[in-house]
């Protein structure tokens, strides 16, 4: 959500600023804009939209300074206005700030007593008038960002520059994601370390609290209390071959088809060896309860986790969504309990404000994130990589496959600890069995256009599953609300009757995970449920299944046969196509589906 790009070199930086915010583009914004200086003082260019709009006004206007600032903005107090966007600016101090001010009220009416004439609504203009004040009132650059951590409530990163000194970036971190780089070119700073690919070839990753003096040939950084620090540094993926669509119209697209090679590099990780025993020192045998804390697609994932734990290795969990979790009463019922905090960005806020919750109550944590470089990895007492390479599609697809497959791997691992081996190895073989069932399901993509076509036109949609595939229900309808815009519900389909089944009409469309397993004839009995009501029922399942119930089906996707275990990880894969070509039919921008963010960074 929001991103942050900034660079100093002896060249203009306009274009690498551009070229930077668009590489932060998947993650989300409503407006964007730089700022430079030159000898002519500071210049800032804004746009609402797209980076490309933004691309060409910076190019009509000839930007030649050689230091800058660059925002793509997720607006959250006043408008995705140009007036609003960042950077914004405030005697010669020009700030892009990423988070929420959240006593900017009492801060902007301070200042406006102080003088401060505001001239946008939005929370980060505080910013640029503390550090201007600071400064006046003859305090260095870190001092008057150490006052920041005083006077903001929130979490926040931050970048600026000084008319006055046209050599040096400041940033601070508190909350919110920076890494800083140098290259041969100059020094950089960015929200997400992809950004840099080409220009650097490793980067700082800032720790929270962190000040950083950045010129063209140097970088300095401070902890809280001013001290110099080391840092580690990553490195930068060279290529940016994440930025590469791969031949396919979208991003979504392409992250869809590299999910059997994401199940390929998962499955060379985690079953050498004992790749998860090597990073959790924990024994599961000591723990009552499992407590998994996720949002959204990663919630799900969580919810089929749940199912395996109980199943495979004989331990109950519990599953909360972090935004519930993080202010939910704690009942110390005595359990011994580990936590699993699954994000893809691992810079999840609300599931950071749960880790720091249950570390404060002496939970032992393990993150499982996409990001390596992220709070969650740096934070948790221990952290499971997804090895899905850079998704790019705000959507996520690969991504929450991954996640899958790690937790599938963690059940496996705590299993064996707790003894049920046999079971372990069930799991385990049946996870080998995964990218070649993808590798399946990809080339069914044909039949998924087809039933897409039709499906476009509906106004609502619903989906259903039981046991491990209800989750996955749910997810197959937030995925078509995401990016299609069509309203979809997921049900377990046990609950239609409780309810929901006074929905289904000739109209719309109800998805059902239907392939064959335990719950297969449940499931078949509330399919016909649905044809009673004359719903328009389109099947996925495994050719079996799809036989049982073709006369009542009015689409079918077919399904490899596979482990029931699996059969979650398999099933999204369908989900995602529907969701992908029901959009694309309709025409959205499915790569940035309107207000949604990637990497949801505020609460
Ligand atoms: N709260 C700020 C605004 O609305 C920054 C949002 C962001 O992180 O993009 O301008």
């Amino acid at each position: 959500m929001c991103g942050i790009f900034a660079a100093v070199s002896d060249r203009p930086v306009a274009g690498v600023l551009v070229q930077g915010l668009k590489r932060l583009e998947y993650r989300g914004y409503d407006s964007a804009g730089v700022a430079t200086i030159d000898d002519d003082g500071m210049k800032r260019v804004c746009a609402v939209g797209k980076v490309a709009a933004l691309e060409s006004r910076v190019e009509a206007e000839r930007l030649p300074g050689c230091i800058g600032i660059a925002h793509t903005r997720w607006a959250t107090h006043g408008s995705p206005s140009e007036g609003d966007s960042h950077p914004q600016i405030a005697s010669g101090v020009a700030v892009v700030h990423n988070g929420i001010v959240e006593n900017h009220g009492a801060l902007r009416r301070r200042l406006k007593r102080q003088g401060c004439n505001f001239h946008s609504e939005t929370d980060s203009e505080v910013i640029p008038w503390l550090i201007s004040r600071a400064v006046a009132d003859g305090l260095g650059a870190a001092q008057a960002l150490n006052l920041l951590d005083e006077a903001l409530e929130g979490s926040f990163a931050v970048a600026f520059m000084t008319e006055a000194d046209r050599n040096v970036l400041h940033a601070k971190r508190h909350g919110s994601p920076l890494v800083a780089a140098l290259g041969p070119q100059g020094g950089y700073l960015s929200s997400d370390i992809s950004a840099l690919a080409g220009l650097a070839k490793e980067a700082i990753v800032l720790s929270d609290g962190d000040l950083v003096e950045l010129r063209r040939d140097a970088i300095a950084v401070f902890d809280k209390i001013g001290r110099p620090v080391s840092r580690p540094r990553l490195p930068v993926e060279a290529s940016g071959g994440a930025f590469d669509k791969g031949g396919y119209h979208h991003y979504m697209l392409k992250e869809i088809h590299d999910q059997p090679s994401v199940a390929r590099a998962v499955e060379s990780r985690y079953d050498r060896g004992d790749f998860i025993g090597e990073q959790i020192r924990l024994d599961f045998d000591q723990v009552d309860r499992i407590r998994l804390i996720a949002c959204g697609t990663s919630y799900y994932a969580c919810l089929v986790a749940k199912r395996w734990f109980a199943e495979i290795a004989g331990v109950s969990a519990e599953v909360d969504l972090a935004s519930e979790h993080r202010y939910a009463p704690h009942v110390a019922d005595g359990l011994r309990e580990a936590a699993i905090l699954v994000s893809q960005s691992g810079e999840t806020a609300d599931t950071l404000a749960s880790l720091e919750k249950l570390e404060g109550l002496g939970v032992p944590t393990i993150g499982i994130a996409n990001q390596q470089a992220s709070t969650l990895a740096r934070e948790a007492d221990y952290f499971l990589p997804l090895l899905a390479g850079a998704e790019i599609g705000v959507a996520s697809t690969k991504a929450f496959t991954a996640q899958l497959l790690v937790l599938a791997r963690f059940v496996a691992h705590v299993a064996e600890q707790r003894g049920h081996r046999a079971a372990a190895r069930r799991l385990r073989a049946a996870l080998g069995e995964a990218p070649k069932a993808m590798e399946a399901v990809l080339h069914n993509e044909a039949a998924i256009v087809a039933v897409a076509e039709t499906f476009a036109k509906a106004r609502s949609a619903l989906f259903v599953g039981r046991g491990a595939l209800y989750p996955l229900a749910m997810e197959g309808a937030l995925k078509l609300k995401e990016i299609s815009y069509i309203h979809a519900e997921g049900f377990a389909a046990g609950e239609l009757k409780h309810g929901p089944i006074a929905l289904v009409d000739e109209q719309t469309p109800v998805v059902a995970l239907a392939p064959t397993g335990a719950l297969f004839s449940k499931l078949a009995s509330n399919v016909r449920e649905i044809a009673a009501r004359k719903g328009r029922i389109i099947l996925i399942g495994d050719r079996k299944a799809l036989l049982a119930l073709s006369d009542v089906a009015d689409a079918s996707l077919t399904l490899p046969t596979c482990d029931e275990l699996i059969q979650p990880i398999i099933a999204a894969i369908p989900l995602q196509f529907l969701a992908y070509h029901v959009a694309a039919a309709r025409g959205r921008d499915i790569d940035r589906p309107r207000n949604l963010a990637k990497s949801v960074t505020v609460e």
